[in-house]
């Protein structure tokens, strides 16, 4: 009856050791394997560092960035209004909530030229709040047209919004919301993407990253200087279809400059 006893717990012993090291190895796959990201807890942006080891989330060029017009440099043009080669319709192919936040893809894309490169437009998306700020000034909601050159060079187009009359374009955006995390719309309608822009088309830009893991740097950054209006209930219905606050904290400046672009020079 002893040794029966001793067996037991020689066996009870070796299986304790031996499933808590299975244990331990499932969170180190679950790490590894799926990259996990979020905007709060473990995975939130002061971690995209360490998760993302090989990525620039550490880097010293990254996004987004508070604007302080004090110190901004007056550039020559490089883009305005005229470039933005956004035809009247453009196909819009889909919408889906990839958990992070509610994205348009678009399939062939409309074009900007942009420093002597021609970039389509892939898809656009929204943070609530605003991720970048102008004096310190944090928006209701920030919308991010990312375009793409045929040499992988990435240009995204920042509009801010600010609260008051209702958009008709938001309408439609959000007239495919609820969308549950993971779900997604097929839309395939064409859609004005020219009436997004605000009327003025002055214009801040500077270099940076991607917002989001892995954190691509040499992004350049287009952030229109006047907000667009959209009303409260279309912030809110975005608001309640996103992770709460989905923006990355401001980044530090380092070496970099931020230019002012006014339309009319
Ligand atoms: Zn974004």
């Amino acid at each position: 009856m002893k040794r029966f006893v001793l067996i037991l717990f020689l066996f009870a012993f070796v299986c304790f050791f031996s499933c808590k090291k299975d244990i331990e190895s499932d969170k180190n796959d679950n790490r590894k394997g799926h990259k996990d990201w979020s905007y709060d807890g473990e995975t939130s942006p002061e971690h995209w560092d360490e998760i993302f080891e090989n990525s620039d989330c550490g880097g010293e060029h990254q996004s987004p960035i508070n604007i302080v017009e004090a110190k901004t440099i007056k550039s020559e043009t490089e883009f305005n209004s005229s470039k933005i080669l956004y035809d009247k319709e453009i196909e819009l192919k889909e919408v889906k909530n990839n958990g992070h936040t509610i994205e348009f893809d678009f399939d062939k894309g409309d074009s900007i030229h942009y420093i002597n490169e021609n970039y389509q437009l892939i898809q656009l998306h929204f943070h609530e709040p605003s991720e970048h700020t102008i004096n310190g000034i944090r928006y209701p909601i920030e919308i991010h047209l990312v375009h793409k050159s045929t040499k992988n060079n990435l240009t995204v187009l920042s509009v801010l919004a600010k609260e008051g009359n209702e958009s008709q374009l938001f309408e439609f955006f959000e007239s495919f919301l609820p969308l549950k995390k993971g779900e997604y719309k097929v839309i395939n309608k064409t859609i004005d993407l020219t009436t997004l822009f605000p009327v003025s088309k002055d214009y801040y830009s500077y270099s940076g990253s991607l917002t989001t893991p892995p954190c691509t740097e040499n992004v350049n950054w287009v952030i229109f200087k006047q907000p667009i209006v959209i009303s409260l209930d279309e912030v809110l219905r975005l608001k309640n279809t996103m992770p709460i606050n989905n923006y990355r904290t401001e980044q530090p400046l380092n070496n970099r400059i931020v230019y002012i672009n006014y339309e009319n020079k």
